[in-house]
Formats: structure tokens, C-alpha cells, sequence
């Protein structure tokens, strides 16, 4: 499925039926694709007033009056579409709990805070139809499909609200839910657990992979040290977590000076950031790690910069940050492959310490 294509159910038909004034409302699906369905009811203005739970048969609904019962339907992957009401972000999520997280901001909310325009409109349609139905003593059939394939833009139409695929589907190794976000970090829309630690974990993981196979692999030393090269983005991978777990930090209950102070750190001056997180957080990444292995860190980290900005070759900024007096400044550094092994290691364990000491923060 490409990113951001629209979504619909199929082979769904709502059936509001009247025989001699009993009224009954019958929902099929013809699909073979998974879907899912929320029910719930909603006052005869089509605002919702709660879930209703499924029961089994001979057994009475129990919830709010007078109010209509509403089906909201799952696109055909099993997903409905969500909008944060706080930061206005989309995303799309396999629960149909009470209640939704947001996986970009982490708002917590009731699940009807989180419908979208179409949703709404949806709903607002479904009790329309009933109402119409009931007080004209007839029954009616509405086909989904019908609706979505004679509209062009089926956006249009109330009965079909679309959802969009985002970019990166992850479930949820505490409680299995899935949610599709854009970008890969994010909290589970269901229990709220950060994906930061999986996601990260896996990005190591494979350069570990990648780092055997050249070294066993590659025996020319100019093709050896270009992909040792390419094998420093481990930093960048570190970096990049680190900048949304300060996203999230950010979220928390700061004093201005401080929430401008973290927003100025920079973690690609590891020393420096990491001493800051750990007093202001007690998120202590360099947990376990020997004072030699942090100046090895702090070297590989701007040594990356180098590879980055100055092609490769020593400036006096290396010089001042790392303490390196073995390096002269416009030389061309040689990267080892021992070097980049313990880096890549030491990248892992920091990755756990970060996400580790993120986590137990209530
Ligand atoms: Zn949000
Ligand atoms: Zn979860």
C-alpha cells in the first residue's frame, strides 16, 4: 500500500428495517478484508454519548437514552482514522478503546475527541437516515460501496469518510495494538508505550549486520573505509532519537528557561547534552560506560561531523572539542574497523540508557 493513498471499506451495507413498526437496525460485510466496528450511540443531534458494547444473544443492550445506535466502521486494513484535538495531527490506529493517545504528542483523550471531520459527518448522517426511516414507516438500504464508487471524490459524500495510509505501520510490543503514523517514532495509540526503543534498537541492529559483512566481506581498504564511513550514521541514528525523546521531555511540565535550554542542546555535543539530561531528568546515557569509552564517543561524534561537514578532514572545532593532539588540523582522518565496531557498540548501550531512563518517567 503506497503512502497516503486513500482508504475505504468495502462490500459494507447498512439495512435500517421496519416490520409493522419493529424496528431493527442489520449491518453486513461481504469483505473478506478485516474490519472493525465501533458501536456506539449518539443523541438524535448525531453527537455521540458513549460506546456500546457488543452482547450476546438474548442479552439486552444496556446505554444512554434516547439515543440512536451508530456503527462507525474501520478502513478495510482494520484502521480508523484519528485527528489529535491538541496538535491537530492525523494517524491511524487498530483500537477501538474508550480511549486514544495521540503518538505524536501523547494527548490523551476520550475516543470521540479524536473523530475526524468525516467521521462526524458520518454519524451525523446515520442518525439522520434512521430518524427519516422510523417517522416515515419505511426501510432503506444503504451501500457503502455504491456511494463511494458513484462519487468521484467519495471524500464527498458522509457516508464514505476515507482514511489515509501514513507511512509507518508498528505494532505495539506491550499490548499488540497497531497504529500508522508519519515518520517512525511514536507512542502506541492504545497503551501510550514509545516505539523509540524497538525502532532504535532495530536501526543498530542492522548496521551491526552490515558492519560483519563488510568486515568479512570487503577486503580492499578504499571500499573497507568508505563503508566504515557510511557506518558512522549510528551517530546520526543516536541523534535522531535523542531529538524526539526531547520532544517528548518537552511535553512535561518545564519552567521556561528550562524548556529553552533544552531546546537549545545540541546532541551531537554528546558530553555536554548528556550531563545536561542527567541532571535535569536523571537520564543518565552514559550508564555503564568507562570515562576512556565516553572520549571515544565524544571523538566519533565529531569525527562524524567532520565526514559530514569538512570532507572528511580535521578542523581546529575537532581539535577544541575532542582534546585529539595526535590529529593536525586539515588532515584526513582514517576510519578503523575496530574503531567502528566499538562505536556501533557503544551507540547500542547508549540507546538502551536513553530509552531506558526515558520510559520510567511517570
Ligand atoms: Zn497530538
Ligand atoms: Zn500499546
Amino acid at each position: 500500500m503506497s503512502e497516503f493513498s486513500e482508504i475505504g471499506r468495502t462490500g459494507t451495507t447498512i439495512e435500517f428495517i421496519n416490520r409493522d413498526g419493529q424496528y431493527s437496525q442489520r449491518i453486513t460485510n461481504s469483505s473478506s478484508t478485516c474490519i472493525k466496528i465501533y458501536q456506539v450511540c449518539a443523541d438524535y443531534d448525531g453527537n455521540i454519548l458513549e460506546i456500546v458494547n457488543f452482547v450476546g444473544m438474548g442479552q439486552q443492550m444496556v446505554y444512554k437514552q434516547p439515543s440512536i445506535l451508530v456503527s462507525l466502521f474501520s478502513d478495510d486494513e482494520g484502521f480508523f482514522g484519528k485527528r489529535c484535538p491538541k496538535c491537530d495531527s492525523y494517524f491511524r490506529t487498530s483500537s477501538v478503546n474508550k480511549k486514544n493517545i495521540c503518538p505524536y504528542c501523547g494527548h490523551k483523550d476520550d475516543f470521540t475527541e479524536f473523530l475526524t471531520e468525516n467521521q462526524k459527518d458520518f454519524v451525523r448522517n446515520f442518525v439522520k437516515a434512521q430518524i427519516d426511516t422510523l417517522s416515515k414507516g419505511i426501510s432503506a438500504k444503504i451501500d457503502l460501496d455504491e456511494i463511494a464508487t458513484s462519487l468521484p471524490l467519495n471524500t464527498v459524500s458522509p457516508w464514505v469518510y476515507k482514511e489515509e495510509t501514513q507511512q509507518n505501520k508498528f505494532t505495539c510490543e506491550k499490548c499488540k495494538n497497531e497504529t500508522d503514523i508519519l515518520g517512525e517514532y511514536g507512542k502506541c495509540s492504545s497503551c501510550g508505550k514509545h516505539n523509540c526503543e524497538d525502532i532504535a534498537l532495530k536501526k543498530i541492529n542492522f548496521l551491526e549486520e552490515k558492519f560483519k559483512d563488510v568486515d568479512e566481506n570487503i577486503e580492499d581498504r578504499h571500499k573497507r573505509e568508505s563503508e566504515w564511513e557510511k557506518l558512522l550514521r549510528c551517530v546520526s541514528e543516536f541523534e535522531g532519537l535523542a531529538n524526539e525523546i526531547r520532544k517528548h521531555l518537552l511535553l512535561l511540565p518545564l519552567t521556561e528557561k528550562r524548556r529553552k535550554e533544552l531546546k537549545a542542546i545540541s546532541f551531537q555535543r554528546i558530553l555536554g547534552s548528556s550531563e545536561k539530561l542527567n541532571e535535569w531528568f536523571s537520564i543518565n546515557i552514559f550508564e555503564g560506560i568507562t570515562d576512556d569509552e565516553k572520549q571515544f564517543v565524544n571523538k566519533m561524534f565529531n569525527i562524524r561531523h567532520l565526514f559530514t561537514h569538512n570532507n572528511g578532514q580535521v578542523d581546529s572545532e575537532y581539535i577544541q572539542n575532542t582534546g585529539d593532539n595526535s590529529m593536525k588540523i586539515n588532515q584526513l582522518v582514517r576510519l578503523r574497523s575496530n574503531e567502528i565496531k566499538r562505536i556501533i557498540t557503544l551507540t547500542k548501550k547508549m540507546i538502551i540508557n536513553l530509552t531506558t531512563d526515558y520510559m520510567s518517567i511517570q
